[in-house]
C-alpha cells in the first residue's frame, strides 16, 4: 500500500529518470543521468551522474519505491553510483574504472594507500579518453570488510602485519568484493566492450567471469610515498598486482 501523496508532477519528472534493472535477488533502481560539473585539476569537467538502489521488490510503479525512501534510513547505508563521461552508450572506445570506496584515501587524502590518487587520475583519464565511466562502489570499503574493521586492520598494520595478514587475522578473506550490481548497471548503460583501468589481474578476471565485455586493461600507478610503499609492495607480492616498468604499484 502506498501512503505517500505525491504531486503528479513529481512522479512524472522522476519517472523519466528512473530505470528498473531486474536482478537475481530483486531489482536495481537506477536514477539519472544528472548533470554533475566536477572540479578536476583546476578545470571544470561535466559528468553525467547516476545512483542506484537495490530492493527486493520488483515494481514498475516507482511510487512504491519513493514511498519507502523517507523511512528507509538510507543515510545509514551506502549507495553506489557512477560518473559517466561522453557518449558512453555508442562510442567505440570507452574507459572504465571500478573504484572501491576508500573513506580515508578518497575523502581525507590519506597517503597510507593510493586510492585518492587513483580516483582523481581515473576521472582525468576518462575525460581525456573522450568517454568512459567511473563506478564508485560503496560496499567495498577495506576490500569489503567495512570502515570499522579497516580501522582495526590499520591498528594491526601499525604493529607489523601486512594488508592481507591484517584482514585475515580479523576473520575476513583477503578480498570479498562483489561487482555484480555494477556490471548490471554497466550493461544497462552500454553493451559494447570496455577497457578497464586496473593493475589487478584478479579484478580483470572477476569482471570477465561475471560477464563484463572487456577489450583490454590500462594500468593505473602513481603517488608512491614512504607512507604507502609497504602497502603497494604487498599488492604486488601477495595480491598478484602487476608492476609497471619504471613506475610503481596501486589499485
Ligand atoms: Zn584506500
Amino acid at each position: 500500500m502506498v501512503n505517500l501523496k505525491l504531486e503528479p508532477k513529481v512522479l512524472e519528472v522522476l519517472k523519466e529518470k528512473i530505470q528498473l534493472i531486474k536482478t537475481d535477488e530483486g531489482a536495481i533502481y537506477l536514477v539519472g543521468p544528472i548533470q554533475l560539473p566536477v572540479e578536476l585539476y583546476g578545470e571544470t569537467v561535466v559528468f553525467q551522474w547516476y545512483c542506484w538502489l537495490n530492493r527486493c521488490e520488483i515494481t514498475g510503479n516507482y511510487l512504491e519505491i519513493i514511498d519507502q525512501l523517507s523511512s528507509a534510513n538510507l543515510a545509514e547505508y551506502q549507495q553506489s553510483s557512477v560518473l559517466v563521461y561522453g557518449d558512453f552508450e555508442n562510442a567505440d572506445d570507452a574507459l572504465i574504472r571500478m573504484h572501491s570506496i576508500c573513506h580515508t584515501g578518497d575523502i581525507f587524502g590519506s597517503k597510507r594507500c593510493d586510492c585518492g590518487y587513483q580516483l582523481k587520475q581515473s576521472m582525468k583519464s576518462i575525460a581525456e579518453n573522450g568517454t568512459g565511466a567511473l563506478f564508485y562502489l560503496a560496499n567495498h570499503e577495506g576490500r569489503g570488510i567495512g570502515l570499522f574493521s579497516k580501522a582495526m586492520a590499520y591498528v594491526l598494520q601499525e604493529n607489523g602485519y601486512d594488508t592481507v595478514e591484517a584482514n585475515e587475522s580479523l576473520g575476513f578473506v583477503d578480498d570479498s568484493r562483489n561487482y555484480e550490481d555494477a556490471i548490471q548497471v554497466l550493461k544497462t548503460l552500454r553493451t559494447k566492450p570496455v577497457k578497464l583501468m586496473t593493475n589487478n589481474p584478479k579484478k580483470l578476471d572477476a569482471l570477465k567471469n561475471a560477464g563484463l565485455p572487456v577489450s583490454g586493461r590500462e594500468p593505473l600507478w602513481g603517488d608512491k610515498s614512504e607512507y604507502n610503499e609497504k602497502y603497494l609492495q604487498t599488492k604486488i607480492q601477495r595480491s598478484g598486482h602487476l608492476e609497471e616498468e619504471g613506475t610503481c604499484p596501486n589499485d
